[in-house]
């Protein structure tokens, strides 16, 4: 599955140029072209599914079995104190570029990423049961 108008797809098919770092029979792995900090990579399925809810469990499996070693060669070339995983999803979430991929992105002791949300509350216990067992319940009927 590609896609003709996807920057993604035509980086995967090697009509664009990347600087990849990392491939698989899965997905490729290359620096974000504008990083959010040095050393930014973006680990990117193969086939073009435009967001997490459409790939199938197995192939995401496959996919980021290596993540972990990924994930440690980007701390270890750029010798960062930590890392943030983060996928987005939609528009509203940040997304951009409609084709699934992960962002692993080097954290340092102030730097200038900034990646977090304002901690909110549920009013009471229930409401929270409510929420859990609606999410229970979706995951039945899925
Ligand atoms: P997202 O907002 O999660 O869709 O992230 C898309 C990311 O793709 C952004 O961080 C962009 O900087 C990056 N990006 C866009 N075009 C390219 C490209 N041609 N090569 C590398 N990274 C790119
Ligand atoms: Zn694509």
């Amino acid at each position: 599955m590609t896609d003709d108008s996807c920057v993604f797809c035509k980086i995967v098919a090697g009509e664009i140029p990347a600087a990849v770092v990392w491939d698989s029979p899965w997905a490729v792995a290359f620096l974000d072209i504008n990083p959010a900090a040095p050393g930014h990579v973006l680990l990117v399925l193969r086939e073009h599914y435009e967001q997490l809810t459409a790939v199938p469990g197995s192939l995401l499996s496959a996919a980021l079995g290596e993540l972990p070693k990924l994930a440690q060669a980007v701390i270890s070339a750029t010798g960062a104190q930590g890392l943030n995983l983060l996928q987005n999803n939609g528009r509203v979430a940040g997304q951009v570029i409609p084709h699934v991929h992960f962002h692993l992105i080097p954290r340092n002791e102030g730097d200038r990423v900034t990646v977090g949300w304002r901690q909110g509350t549920y009013e009471t216990p229930e409401e929270m049961n409510r929420m859990a067992e609606r999410i229970r319940a979706a995951l039945a009927g899925a």
